[in-house]
């Protein structure tokens, strides 16, 4: 099927996109066009102007800012897989770009357009929600503006933005020397979404005991969960500690499957998994005798 007729506008600047957008109560920003082309072949979505963004340059960088790495929205998933900046700052994010789709879809589909979609099984609102990003957004009407990721993701394909709203940065908390990530997600073939998901970022001390703690996962309800860890605080990591928090944290899994006990089981196993995996990685780097990431 061929989407409803539209008009095209093709801004040079985000200033005029914000513009355009304020102008057209019924525009669609469109960035790669991944998402949304596929919604308007379908006509789910019908919009009568597209706005398509695609050319802002200007937000298709990635910078660093002392403690944080910048990312502009148009950042496609393909360069955060593998920009070398990206996979030192914030590798968890790098890692969780390589499982969007097949290259071609990567190559085009963005960080911004990933995160306005919303989609609870998708790798970008997952990683930015444990990595605890925080979006920038901007509007004719309401000026600018910053949402945390946890608060981003409202509902099934639902993001707290509002229609007139622009995400223009993405600023990601940076890797700390000392912790650990994980990610690790299960699909049926390579490319698909995944059936379950999860990413983690953890700190052990010098004691050996866990001092901060930040897990979630996608495809478990209406938006990524988000496990702040603080019931693991203090504790000693081991393959028991593991099985235990994924156990209770998957508890608060809604998973809308056909089979909510299979999609719930393959949580806890990508939780335990990457949590194992965080703590490996501090281990190996701490043998090798250097700081942690
Ligand atoms: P678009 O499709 O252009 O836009 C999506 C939505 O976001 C629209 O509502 C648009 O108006 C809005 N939007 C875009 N940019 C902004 C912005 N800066 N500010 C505010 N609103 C904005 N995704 C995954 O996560 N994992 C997968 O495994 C996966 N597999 C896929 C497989 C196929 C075959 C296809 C076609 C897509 C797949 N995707 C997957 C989706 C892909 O990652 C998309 O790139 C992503 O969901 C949307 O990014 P986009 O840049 O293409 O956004």
């Amino acid at each position: 099927m061929k989407p409803a007729p539209f008009h095209y506008l093709r801004p040079d600047s985000v200033g005029e996109a914000l513009e355009q957008l304020a102008r057209h109560p019924d525009a669609k920003l469109m960035a790669g066009g991944q998402s949304l082309m596929a919604l308007m072949n379908l006509r789910l979505a019908r919009p009568s102007v597209i706005i398509d963004i695609g050319g802002l340059i200007e937000l298709k960088r990635v910078f660093d800012d002392t403690d944080d790495l910048i990312l502009g929205a148009l950042v496609t998933h393909r360069s955060v897989e593998v920009d070398p900046l990206i996979a030192a700052r914030a590798p968890l994010l790098a890692a969780a770009a390589g499982h969007i789709g097949h290259i071609g879809i990567r190559n085009r589909g963005t960080l911004g357009g990933s995160v306005a979609h919303a989609d609870p099984a998708a790798e970008m609102p997952l990683a930015t929600v444990v990595l605890g990003a925080t979006f920038h957004a901007e509007s004719v009407g309401g000026g600018r503006r910053t949402v945390a990721a946890e608060d981003m993701f409202v509902s099934f394909y639902t993001s707290a933005l509002a229609p007139d709203e622009m995400i223009t940065w993405v600023s990601i908390p940076a890797i700390q020397h000392g912790q650990g990530w994980g990610f690790v997600e299960y699909a049926r073939q390579h490319g698909d979404y995944g059936l379950a998901g999860a990413g983690c970022l953890l700190s052990v001390g010098r004691d050996g005991r866990i001092e901060s703690l930040r897990a979630g996962v996608l495809s478990a309800a209406d938006r990524p969960l988000l496990f702040k860890g603080d019931d693991a605080i203090g504790e000693r990591p081991s393959t028991r500690l593991w099985r235990a928090l994924a156990k209770r944290w998957a508890a608060a899994a809604e998973p809308s499957s056909d089979d909510p006990d299979y999609s719930r089981q393959l949580c806890i196993a990508a939780l335990e998994e990457s949590l194992a995996e965080a703590h490996r990685r501090i281990e190996t780097e701490r043998e090798a005798g250097h700081g942690v990431n």
